[in-house]
């Protein structure tokens, strides 16, 4: 799929300042943000797509890349389906929240834990009928023995000093006044006495964590799947992130997939090509019957209404395309060729060869038009 210009996407001109670029994807960022969209597939790939706009166009060396090469500047870069990175993303949610709950200035920040990406792995037969996967993910899980707070039971937990509790401060430099994450408690806003061992004071520990995910019939590679709060746990009893399960299909050594359609390649003798008759041909639910009329050509599809996948979405199945090929006989006895040969003379009529004599008469109409 070509990928959408990152000016389009956040509808700026080419020459708009990092300003303009902000604002453009608060705005738009607020509109399609997955809490509001409640899973709508769209809109939430439309949102990765004002994410991954932004995310390039507010960092000056990546924008100047852009500019360059266009998205050829990040292929080997992966962002690939899931394109959540750091910081930028939660500080500016941070201001957007405030903004929209009026929050104000003073209002302690809670940053969410980050979102985690597990990419699995299925066969085409369980993205056909859906299943249930055991997976294992490592990730920040809150701490059991200061219940995520990062204080020792008993100890005393302060407003820090340095931000009185806002968890950013703000420096003149020159002209500008900056707002940066507060360098004594790290944005939480709290000073803590005695930290937890468990934890260091961080309110969360590295866990495996083991989960149960279930993926409806009908996905396909590249579909993502939302696990609201299953992802990392924000810093001293902040909320967690979100995991997203990105699912890719393995190749069948059967059927190709093509969105809800299947594909498969059948061979037949030439003489079931020549006479017609009827064959078994496989499909996800079991063998079905066939029947090939005579004169079938090598490459002729036949459509198996139904047989291919249902989708998520729509709840529409696909079909089965069956592409026929004419198979050449091999390792013939001399019996056999004398009977081809016999067969062959037999066949003298241009009637009996449709493809032959229509391809030789073009080919005879070729040169005789270059020699005019
Ligand atoms: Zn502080
Ligand atoms: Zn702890």
């Amino acid at each position: 799929m070509a990928k959408k210009d990152y000016y389009e996407v956040l509808g700026v001109e080419r020459s708009a300042d990092e300003k303009e670029i902000k604002r453009a994807y608060k705005k738009l960022a607020m509109k399609y943000h997955p809490d509001r969209t409640q899973g709508n597939k769209e809109l939430e790939e439309k949102f990765k797509e004002i994410q991954e706009a932004y995310e390039i166009l507010s960092d000056k060396q990546k924008r100047a890349n852009y500019d360059q090469y266009g998205h050829a500047a990040f292929e080997q870069g992966g962002f690939g389906a899931g394109g959540f990175s750091g910081a930028d993303f939660g500080d500016i949610f941070g201001d957007m929240f405030g903004d929209i709950f009026g929050g104000g200035r003073g209002r302690q920040r809670v940053v969410r834990g980050d979102d985690l990406r597990y990419d699995l792995e299925i066969s085409l037969e369980e993205a056909v009928r859906g299943t249930t996967k055991d997976i294992q993910i490592n990730t920040l899980a809150h701490c059991d023995t200061c219940d995520g707070s990062g204080a020792e039971k008993g100890s005393k937990v302060e407003t820090c000093p340095t931000c009185h509790g806002a968890g950013r401060v703000r420096r003149q430099q020159g002209f500008f006044v900056t707002e940066q994450v507060c360098p004594t408690c790290h944005g939480s806003g709290k000073k803590i006495e005695n930290p937890c061992k468990t934890c260091h004071g961080d309110g969360r520990v590295h866990k495996k964590k083991n989960l149960s995910v279930k993926i409806p019939a009908g996905v396909d590679t590249g579909n993502q799947l939302r696990l609201s709060g299953e992802g990392a746990a924000g810093e001293h009893g902040a909320p967690n992130g979100d995991l997203y399960v990105v699912v890719h299909v393995r190749e069948h050594h059967i059927f190709e997939r093509d969105g809800n359609n299947l594909y498969c390649e059948v061979p037949i003798s030439f003489t079931m090509a020549a006479l017609g008759g009827e064959i078994e041909v496989p499909t996800l639910d079991g063998r079905v019957k066939l029947k090939i009329p005579a004169e079938t050509q090598t490459g002729k599809l036949f459509r198996m209404r139904g047989k291919g996948v249902t989708s998520t979405r729509s709840g529409y199945a696909g079909d089965l395309i069956c592409r026929i090929i004419v198979e050449t006989p091999v390792r013939l006895s001399e019996e056999q060729k004398e009977l081809l040969r016999k067969l062959e003379e037999s066949l003298e009529g241009s009637s009996n060869k449709p493809k032959s004599s229509s391809f030789f008469d073009g080919v005879k109409n070729f040169f005789d038009n270059l020699g005019k």
